[in-house]
């Protein structure tokens, strides 16, 4: 059977609680496959934060711990440290990540712990309703920016790859989207890189992933599409923002 209709090992055949057009599902189903392919689903740990990702436990066919309200890095840091044969991933939203968890994101990558973060930005709060994320762009109207957010009142979105890129301790950080085919087989390489990362010991891997919420932002799926490429991608540009290429740094 051609590999793209096989269901990956690493996901349960069941339904999601994911919005039509939502992006999480294409975010779960590439990880998914990474792990099938590097055949770590057997010692592989998910940690979910808190938010729309929150049933990550339920979709995946691997072990996981829930670890609310940013604090996923702290335990990725401890789970890791306990276990290193394991393959710890984090997988977060924006609130979660880069407002309620900024400390724990910022000194686990700093300190170059030995795993990998999946960061799902999709310039808003999902679950809770709707809400201003520090990753909301200017202008972007939110249940709590219904005039749009204004840099002089809220500042600016912040640009997570970037920033953790000039942390010492990061291996590989980077920034794809969900939106597109193309970009899509994009996002496949980076999880799979990060991964390896993590295999290859080489410290702490970040992947951004630019995602949909055509329910918070009210807009159809197919426009929710099209909103990332023309609003997202221009002030998140994609790429690497840093590979590490070997161990100089033992
Ligand atoms: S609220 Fe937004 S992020 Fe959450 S599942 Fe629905 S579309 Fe996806």
């Amino acid at each position: 059977m051609n590999r793209i209709f096989e269901h990956p090992k690493s996901l349960k055949y069941t339904n999601t609680h994911f919005c039509p057009g939502c992006t999480h599902g294409v975010a779960h189903r590439l990880i998914a496959d990474a792990i099938d392919k590097l055949n770590i689903r057997e010692k592989t740990i998910g940690i979910p934060g808190v938010g729309c990702c929150v049933f990550l436990y339920k979709y995946f066919n691997i072990d996981v711990l829930e670890a609310p309200h940013g604090r996923a890095p702290a335990c990725a840091t401890g789970m890791k440290r306990a276990q290193p044969d394991k393959i710890i991933f984090s997988y977060q939203g924006d609130g979660d990540m880069a407002a309620i968890g900024t400390s724990e994101i910022i000194h686990a990558a700093n300190r170059g712990e030995n795993i990998s973060v999946f960061f799902i930005n999709n310039s808003v709060y999902g679950m809770t309703g709707g809400q201003m994320a520090p990753t909301t762009l200017l202008g972007q109207q939110t249940t709590t920016s219904p005039y749009g957010r204004d840099f002089k009142t809220e500042g600016y979105p912040i640009k997570m790859a970037e920033m953790l890129a000039t942390l010492e301790g990061v291996a590989y950080s980077s920034r794809v989207s969900l939106h597109s085919p193309k970009h899509i087989n994009q996002a496949s390489k980076a999880i799979q890189k990060a991964l390896e990362m993590q295999i290859n010991e080489m410290g702490f891997s970040v992947v951004e992933m630019l995602s949909t919420c055509p329910t918070n932002w009210r807009v159809s799926p197919t426009e929710a599409l099209e909103t990332v490429d023309r609003e997202m991608i221009p002030y998140f540009p994609l790429g690497v923002y840093k590979e590490r290429k070997g161990k100089d740094f033992l």
